[in-house]
């Protein structure tokens, strides 16, 4: 190692500094493969955790294994033969079926794969595997058809070392490096490093509380463990370091906000918000009046606001952002709601300008000013907004006319000035990250930031929230309002596609519903790869309906690619009652509000994610009749009928969001607002929830005590050893 065998303890930019190449062992070659699986660096190579670790004193012999149960087994590969099987292979698959005969000493096991010809290069005889499968017993011989396969390594005197913990690494076949080699090339590093040490940026006191192990015990520990209980307190500790990194990047973030920028502080309780508030057709429920509450004690606040408002589908979320933003417009600034997709958008100008109809700005002595009352000024701007109408907009926007404006992302990008932009709102379901705050800088007048309120679609669980918006705080919209009737949600375990739509069971109630004078909607398949697709095939579901199973009634059509003008007839004749039933993609998640739909059916529905689907069914319901909603699907795949029963189950968005977090696990959730090197590599949101709550409160502790970390620079520069430029810029301004 560079600096040679005498210095302080290693850290772990230290190791983000040394190659690979520099260890005994790793050649041009090796370097290459191992760069191949993204280890370029020791630091790389020492976080390249073992995914398990065989336990050699509790491992299956081949002569215990029972037929049906899953189980691990270290043998040798004995003979290995690969033959052409009859009939296609089916989607560019091979048909060949690789077979090897592998043993431990105590018994013979043939194991088989389909369709993976490489197999038969990878299990050449005498080569060691650990392999984790199901026992079969096929013609009287024992059998695993596709185990999990790990190379162990090709030295089967060295693999048999008895009485050990043997570290199993994720590996890549193709590019032929084995579990082995792998934990050779860690032990160099490992062995080289043993003068100095690795250093442990933790506060020692902090570890004792929590009754940690050192750094380097667990850095060794993961790697090497004596025994499974060893390997589970380095775990503990790594899994504590990789949470406590990201609540240190997220609090400190959160502290730059907060007090390095100046920001607006709002005057609250006057006459406009008062104004709104009564002019709707209902009282706030008391869950509304806390979340307003807490927005507004922000707002009042001279630093600015980065507050997100969680609730779910139904609980009201667009009358508390509508207040955070009329509260701008009443001190004479602006408001702006930013939408993931421009259609989402058109639906939030709608349902904005009613909730404000007939609101008008106060003037005169109410409002301690000369000019009369005067009307709110609402705009939408999206790519379609013509151009002349475009410059007027725009020009609004710059001299204070325009109040509020509804748009995409687009909004605070650098071509739109504005007078003083005030409150910003963004319906988050995608990633509102470092670049959009640096772009909400100077918006405000004399360069103050505006206030956020990112409101989310759907809940998402809390110690997932801690992490992906952990720079944030957090409101909770709680409650629904009175008079909602429960949902009654059914799972049609139905193919769509391999049968005409007729024949399904749910037209019937479609039908009677509108008899009753309700009216429906009906979701079309999804097709994310193309719109144009999507829009063809909601037109021929329209149609097949239209001269099928509805005939007969009013059928409307909605999707992306239908003019803004005919959508919004459309919409609006819906609303009105002169459409029974609306065909529509998913255009219609959110902001769509008609009380009198009380049946949906949603096509293809194991295709949908658990929270869009909520998010849909939330369309219908808001009324004061029963409502159902029909999800269609089968076979898709097991994690979607996994989604469908639990939302037959459940209507609670929070439990939704838990059963969501662990059939996607936390990869999707985190790369929505994470980009650059994600650091979560032991660490579960779900397994070690209580991990992150404590992380959390270490980063708060730390960083209150200590704002910029100076006394604690390793740490610091650790942290921003995995923040991606952009996010480090950010925190060194
Ligand atoms: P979310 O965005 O949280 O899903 P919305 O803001 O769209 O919910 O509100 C859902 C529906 O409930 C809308 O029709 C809205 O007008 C209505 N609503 C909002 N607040 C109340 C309330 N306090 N009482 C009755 N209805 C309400
Ligand atoms: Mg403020």
């Amino acid at each position: 190692m560079p600096g040679g065998d005498t210095g302080p303890p290693i850290t772990l930019p230290e190791f983000a500094e040394m190659g690979v190449e520099r260890l005994r062992g790793v050649g041009e070659k090796k370097a290459e493969a191992l760069g191949a699986v993204g280890i370029t660096t020791v630091l790389d190579l020492l976080t390249h955790y073992p995914r398990r670790w065989i336990d050699r004193t509790r491992e299956a012999r081949i002569r215990d294994l029972r037929v049906d149960e899953e189980a691990l087994v270290l043998a040798t590969v004995a003979h290995v033969a690969s033959r052409r099987t009859s009939g296609r292979g089916g989607r560019g698959r091979s048909n060949v079926l690789v077979t090897a005969d592998v043993t431990d000493g105590s018994g013979h096991l043939r194991v088989t794969f389909f369709g993976q010809a490489w197999r038969e290069r990878q299990l050449a005889p005498g080569t060691d595997l650990a392999l984790f499968g199901k026992l079969e017993v096929f013609a009287g011989r024992k059998q695993m058809t596709n185990p999990v396969v790990d190379l162990v390594g090709r030295d089967s005197d060295a693999s048999a070392a008895t009485g050990r913990v043997v570290p199993i690494y994720p590996q890549s076949g193709k590019v032929g490096l084995s579990t082995r080699e792998l934990g050779s090339f860690v032990a160099e590093a490992l062995r080289r490093s043993e003068q100095r040490g690795i250093a442990d940026p933790v506060p020692g006191a902090v570890l004792d509380e929590l009754d940690l192990i050192t750094r380097d015990a667990a850095i060794r520990g993961i790697h090497d463990p004596g025994t499974t209980a060893e390997q589970a307190v380095a775990r503990d500790r790594l899994v504590f370091d990789e949470l406590l990194r990201i609540q240190l990047a997220l609090v400190l973030r959160k502290q730059v906000l907060e007090r390095t920028s100046p920001g607006i502080a709002h005057t609250t309780g006057g006459p406009l918000v008062a104004r709104f508030h009564e002019a709707l057709p209902f009282a706030l429920t008391d869950g509304q009046r806390q979340a307003v509450a807490e927005i507004e004690a922000d707002l009042a606040d001279p630093h600015p606001m980065h507050r997100l408002l969680q609730g779910d589908v139904g609980s009201g979320k667009t009358v508390v952002a509508l207040t955070a933003m009329l509260t701008a417009v009443e001190g004479g600034h602006q408001g702006a709601l930013m939408a993931p997709t421009e259609v989402l958008a058109e639906q939030h100008a709608v349902s904005i300008r009613r909730l404000l109809d007939g609101v008008t700005v106060p003037g005169g002595a109410e409002a301690g000013q000369l000019f009369e009352d005067r009307p709110l000024r609402v705009e939408l701007l999206t790519s379609r907004t013509p151009p002349t109408e475009r410059k007027r907009l725009l020009a609004g926007l710059t001299d204070g006319a325009v109040d509020l404006v509804v748009g995409t992302h687009a909004l605070i990008s650098d071509g739109i000035g504005y007078r003083s932009l005030g409150v910003v709102v963004v319906d988050e379901q995608h990633r509102f990250g470092v670049e959009q705050r640096a772009a909400l800088r100077d918006r405000g007048r004399g360069g103050a930031v505006p206030d956020v309120l990112v409101m989310t679609a759907t809940p998402i669980p809390r110690t997932a929230a801690m992490t992906v918006y952990g720079d944030l705080d957090v409101t909770v919209l709680a409650g629904l309002p009175a008079g909602r009737r429960p949902i009654t949600t059914v799972w049609e375990r139905k193919r769509v596609g391999e049968l005409p739509l007729a024949e399904l069971g749910v037209w019937e109630h479609v039908r009677a519903q509108v008899e009753a004078g309700h009216q429906a909607y009906v979701v079309c398949p999804l097709i994310e790869e193309s719109d144009k697709l999507e829009a063809a095939s909601a037109q021929a579901t329209h149609d097949e309906l239209a001269s099928g199973a509805l005939h007969g009634l009013r059928l409307g059509l909605l999707h992306g690619r239908v003019r803004s003008a005919e959508k919004e007839a459309t919409m609006d004749s819906f609303r009105r009652g002169q459409v029974d039933v609306l065909v529509a993609t998913t255009v219609i998640e959110v902001g769509v509000d008609v009380a009198n739909a009380t049946v949906m059916v949603i096509l293809d529905a194991d295709r949908f994610g658990i929270a869009q689907l909520h998010q849909l069914r939330g369309r219908v319901g808001r009324g004061s009749a029963d409502s159902w909603c029909y999800l269609v699907g089968a076979g898709a795949s097991a994690d979607g009928e996994r989604r469908l029963l639990a939302l037959e189950e459940s209507a609670d968005g929070f439990f939704l969001a838990e059963v969501d977090l662990e059939v996607r696990g936390e990869g999707t959730i985190l790369q929505s607002r994470q980009k650059g090197r994600t650091d979560l590599k032991l660490a579960s949101l779900l397994r070690d929830r209580p991990v992150v709550e404590r992380a959390r409160r270490v980063a708060f502790d730390l960083v209150a005590e200590d704002p910029g970390l100076a006394a604690h620079p390793d740490l610091l520069a650790e942290v921003e050893l995995f923040l991606d430029d952009d996010e480090r810029e950010f925190l060194s301004k």
